[in-house]
């Protein structure tokens, strides 16, 4: 049962052929198995599955099932749960029960979904292996043995879906969460436009960055689980008032009527990838064009500059954000001599040290004598990129490029923080820019490891971004079943 899509699920579910109950104790009893050893979720929570599941089979019995009733889903746990503790990964979290739900965890419930638990992530989502997490890093269910990193942030998310442990998941995508982790554990995710899908309740990286986001095993999934993390939320001011349609299964786009114009970033293409990646790459463009593409050459001059331009705006906002941990209201708090002393030393303890960094830089870059050199800097590189996608947009439909640079990497592999860094070359553009982009697996790696590729488009053109996706899909025709990646 944990092999099955959402969108076959729901036909059985609607079908009677599978109950809700049975399908979240599959789940559960996947979760039992593999957990211990994934470390996929920091937090299961079994009794409220098995209540929603419960709940979601008298509502298929009595007709008036939502659009998701039944389907086991895992939370990042970066969304405020009711009742349910949210840790953001971070030790200053640990024991934080939110009296509040995030708006996207309760468009789940509202859609019938049943809730699994909570995935691990890097602490406050800044991080790429998902390491930095005070839990310990998730495994990517492939290649178990070797103990690979399933990615980051949304690691655990990643982990969890890869495995049969939930059939959908949330992510969060700052400057590649979704998509980085999704490519190198063989899954489909989306960085929605920004402002598609509400930010509230759910806890702060960097605000004019951070974007919700689904992750599923399937485009048509992912697609479905778009529909239901989407709209207009009043409690965000910079959620934005737009309803898009997005129907699955997702239509052709490709020699429906329209040459589509596919482009592929000139700068991108000295950045060094691995063969695979490049051979794979060029393989599905070759596939688009002759499914009737055409492949256009774009330029976006300052993409390389894209990484720069992040790690300076979202530590920035990101030391603003975390100012509010502070031991006086919620969280951990470490008594001292005196109100200062008793900040110092919750915030010593609270913080892991890639967090710490991250406050240290953006004070820094804060400050009165670094602020245009940096800041101000920064803020136009970024406006520079947000235009050259626009403008590239003039030129053609859709952008394609790779994910990342290589398949997924062992957990113990020793980087500096800058190594680290330079792994998000690929999907930091998009944030600074805004715009929607999809990872999207593109075939399997000589090491039998999956690799992915992105389709990026212009603001709110989300659902051709995943109508494209579709048919990469059906070109690289991966399988990523759990048991054909696990076994039973
Ligand atoms: N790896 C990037 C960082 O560490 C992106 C994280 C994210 O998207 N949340 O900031």
């Amino acid at each position: 049962m944990i092999d099955l899509t959402i969108t076959e699920a729901l036909k059985k579910l609607k079908s009677g052929e599978i109950s809700a109950t049975e399908l979240a104790r599959a789940h559960l009893d996947r979760i039992e198995k593999y957990n211990p050893e994934l470390n996929a979720y920091i937090t299961v929570t079994a009794e409220r599955a098995m209540a929603d599941a419960h709940a979601a089979d008298e509502r298929i019995k009595h007709g008036t099932a939502q659009i998701l009733d039944g389907i086991p889903i895992a939370m990042k746990d970066l969304f405020a749960t009711r009742g349910i503790r949210t840790t953001a990964a971070s030790h200053i979290l640990e024991n934080f029960v939110p009296e509040y739900e995030s708006t996207v965890s309760q468009k789940f419930i509202d859609a019938g979904t049943v809730l699994l638990g909570k995935a691990n992530l890097d602490e406050f989502a800044m991080g790429t292996f998902s390491k930095t997490s005070y839990f310990g890093a998730p495994i990517n269910p492939w290649q178990i043995e070797r103990r690979l990193t399933a990615g980051g942030s949304s690691g655990g998310s990643t982990s969890a879906v890869a495995s049969g442990m939930a059939m959908g998941a949330t992510g969060t995508d700052t400057g590649g969460s979704i998509r980085f982790p999704c490519s190198i554990t063989g899954l489909v995710g989306m960085k929605p436009t920004y402002g598609l899908c509400s930010r509230w309740g759910c806890v702060a990286f960097a605000s004019s960055l951070d974007t919700p986001g689904p992750i599923a095993r399937t485009v048509d999934d992912v697609a479905l689980l778009l529909s239901v993390m989407a709209g207009h939320d009043t409690k965000d001011s910079t959620s934005a008032d737009i309803k898009l349609n997005i129907e699955t299964p997702l239509q052709p786009i490709l020699n429906n009527g329209k040459r589509l114009r596919v482009g592929i970033i000139k700068e991108f293409s000295d950045v060094k990838i691995s063969d695979d990646m490049k051979d794979l790459f060029e393989k599905r463009i070759a596939d688009l064009k002759s499914a009737g593409a055409e492949i256009i050459e774009v330029s976006i001059p300052n993409i390389l500059d894209a990484l720069a331009a992040y790690y300076i705006i979202a530590p920035a906002e990101a030391s603003s954000n975390l100012a509010r941990y502070d031991g006086m209201r919620y969280g951990l708090r470490v008594e001292g001599a005196d109100l200062l002393d008793t900040y110092k030393k919750t915030r010593a303890a609270g913080f892991g040290d890639e967090v710490k960094r991250r406050m240290i830089i953006g004070t820094a870059v804060l400050s009165s004598e670094s602020y245009e050199v940096y800041f101000m800097q920064a803020a136009r590189v970024r406006r520079l990129i947000a235009d050259a996608f626009n403008h590239a947009f003039d030129q053609c439909d859709l952008i394609v490029c790779p994910a990342g640079a290589g398949t997924a990497m062992p957990l113990d592999s020793d980087m500096t923080p800058l190594e680290y860094y330079a792994l998000d070359l690929f999907t930091v553009a998009m944030n600074l820019a805004g715009i929607p982009a999809a990872s999207v697996p593109c075939g399997m790696a000589s090491n039998n490891l999956p690799l992915g590729m992105q389709v990026v488009g212009k603001q709110f053109d989300d659902v051709r971004v995943l109508q494209l996706a579709k048919h990469i899909e059906q070109f690289a025709n991966l399988d990523n079943r759990p048991t054909k990646i696990m076994g039973k």
